[in-house]
Parts: structure tokens; sequence; C-alpha cells
């Protein structure tokens, strides 16, 4: 099958063939229809140093692990479930379905679990991948391969609104209009947030916001901005964001905090940081990380996404199929207004 693959760390995604997928017992292969391009993955790709982010990708690895597809094929002890056929996501680990965390779904804390992008477990940015059948979650008709895709980012957003204990009528400040921020300001909406401000270094990123949920939106670069979220929220807000990690956005969510204000970071700083502690301290700062999602997130949001209750329409900014894919994403390295770049297969 054709795949993006890891040529070199630090070069561009190449097509190559590399061998099709085969099912262990309890797998499914997919033929991929749609996969998103994750912040995650970019970084990855041109990461040489070991002791930044939490792995290293290896030459030959293919990424990808926001998608959507149809069963092709059915490893034997999945068949009373799966058919080919079935319209399905998938979370993007494997789990071996006993331990503790496997059973409370929290398959990526497994002590076996096979991590995708890893020569065990190829990515979705190729025709066809394998998926475990206990990580997949079948798609509602109407629910596109597209927005099927979509529900990784989505799920990240749902995990970290949860963190944050939203409560009906809440100032909230998301840091950060990156794909994480407007996922997150689309589930602060979703879960009744009164304000949403969204901030940005660069102001047109921010303005994407105001179409998922976004209330107000501030000019990072320009002002104060703790007076400037007061100011359009009406009083400072309670919680937080994080949406941009990067070494020292913790220390200004801190900075930005009002006393006894929630912080939550979901945006992911893969490099070592330092911050001032006394800052949070003396404010008696709650700070919760937000790590991947629940599986049970996955089922709400394809659920959510099946009774039409979100729209996923202004996440998608491009579309792209496999030939022009490599170009796509070096694009992504540079700055750029896109939010989901989405590899769509037919
Ligand atoms: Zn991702
Ligand atoms: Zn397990």
């Amino acid at each position: 099958m054709k795949a993006a693959v890891i040529q070199e760390i630090g070069t561009p995604l190449a097509i190559d063939d590399i061998p099709d997928p085969e099912p262990g017992l309890t797998d499914l292969i997919l033929k991929v229809g749609a996969c998103g391009i994750c912040g995650t993955d970019l970084h990855m790709s041109e990461n040489k140093d070991p002791n930044v982010g939490w792995r290293m990708m290896h030459p030959g690895c293919v990424m990808g692990h926001e998608f959507a597809g149809e069963v092709m094929e059915v490893g034997r002890e999945a068949k009373q479930h799966w058919n080919p056929g079935d319209r399905v996501t998938a979370l993007p680990w494997i789990g071996c379905g006993e331990c503790p965390a496997c059973q409370a779904g929290l398959g990526y804390r497994c002590p076996n679990v096979i991590s995708r992008a890893t020569p065990d477990l190829p990515g979705a940015y190729a025709e066809y991948c394998r998926v475990g059948a206990r990580e997949t979650i079948r798609l509602p008709g109407q629910v596109s391969f597209r927005e099927g895709a979509l529900v990784e980012p989505l799920a990240v957003g749902f995990n970290a609104v949860r963190r944050a204990n939203l409560k009906p009528g809440d100032r909230v400040l998301i840091v950060g209009a990156g794909p994480v921020g407007l996922t997150v300001a689309m589930w602060c909406r979703f879960f009744g947030a009164q304000h949403i401000v969204v901030s940005d270094l660069v102001p047109a990123r921010a303005q994407r916001s105001l179409a998922l949920g976004a209330t107000a939106i501030i000019d990072a670069s320009a002002g104060d901005v703790p007076e400037q979220a007061a100011d359009a929220a009406g009083g400072p807000p309670r919680v937080v964001f994080d949406c941009v990690g990067v070494p020292g956005s913790l220390q200004l969510v801190i900075d930005y905090a009002v006393p006894n204000a929630q912080i939550v970071v979901v945006g992911l700083c893969m490099a070592g940081d330092h911050l001032f502690p006394t800052k949070a301290l003396v404010k008696e700062l709650d700070i919760s990380f937000a790590y991947v999602y629940h599986q049970e997130d996955f089922a709400t949001v394809v659920h959510l996404l099946g009774e039409g209750r979100i729209d996923t329409g202004p996440l998608v900014s491009e579309n792209v199929d496999l030939t022009a894919f490599p170009t796509a994403f070096e694009d992504l390295k540079q700055p750029n207004l896109q939010i989901k770049v989405m590899l769509e297969l037919n």
C-alpha cells in the first residue's frame, strides 16, 4: 500500500510502498477515509533531540492518529461484532484489553500498549491501517469520514473541558487559538460557559475561534491580556486554559489567572520549562493537566456528531490527497492560518 513515510528526521515525508497491514486475532484493517494532521506529528517529524518530546520517530515510521475509515478485514476473534463495510473511527493505540487501565478505558496507560506511529503500528497517513477491535467505534451513517477523523482532536478538547469542572455561566480564557484551543472553545460553549475569550499573538488566528464558540477575542501582542479578558467577559476568568504548550506558556497562564482560578494545561510542551511556583501558590490556583481522553469520550463525541449537535465544519481548513500530502505537511511547519488539514482518500 501507499503511505507517507518518514525518510529521515527533519526531511519531508515521502509517498512509499510499504507492506499492507495484517490483522491480528482481535484487529480490524481499515481502508482510511480521512486522517487529520496533528501538531504533535509535525513536531515529532523534525525532532532530533531524545530529551525533547516523549518519544522519537524513526525512519520508516508512518504517523497519523486522527482517522476514520471503512473496515476491510476482520480478525478471527472480532467477527462477532464487526463486518467488512462498517464505517468506524478508532483510538490511536491498541491495549491488552485486560489490565485495569484498559478496563477503565485508559488504554494509553496499559503496560503492554502498542502505540501508533511505531514500527509495530503504522499510522493512518496511509491507504490502510490496523486498529484494535476494542478501540474501534462505529460511525452513525450521517457522520462523514472527515467528521470521524475529527473525533480524536474533539476528544482532546472534551477531556480538557471536563478537567476544568466548568460551571454554567463561567468566564473562561483560552490562551492559544490552534486546533486544541478551538476545540476547547467549542466544548466550553457546549457545556454552558457564558464568556469564552480566546487570545492569540496572531489576531487572524484568534479570529477563527469566533465561528467555533468564542464570544470575544484578544490580540495578545497588543496590551494587557488579563485586563482585556476581564473587559471582554465582564470580570476575570475563573478558568484559564493553556492551549499553547511552549516553554513559558504555563507561567504566562499563572500570571494571567486571578486568585482561586483554575488552570487547565492541555497544550503539549515538549521541552523542559521552569516556573515560579510561588506565583501560583499565593493565588491558590488549581492547576490540572489534561492528557488525551477516556475511551468513552470517543463514543460520546461520535454520538453527538451523529445527532448533529456539534458543528465541526469550521475546523477543517483544507483537504488534500495522498500525493499532495507531504507538501501540505511541510507547509504547516511555517506560520499559517490553517486549522485542520485533512488527508482524504477514496
Ligand atoms: Zn493529535
Ligand atoms: Zn491493558
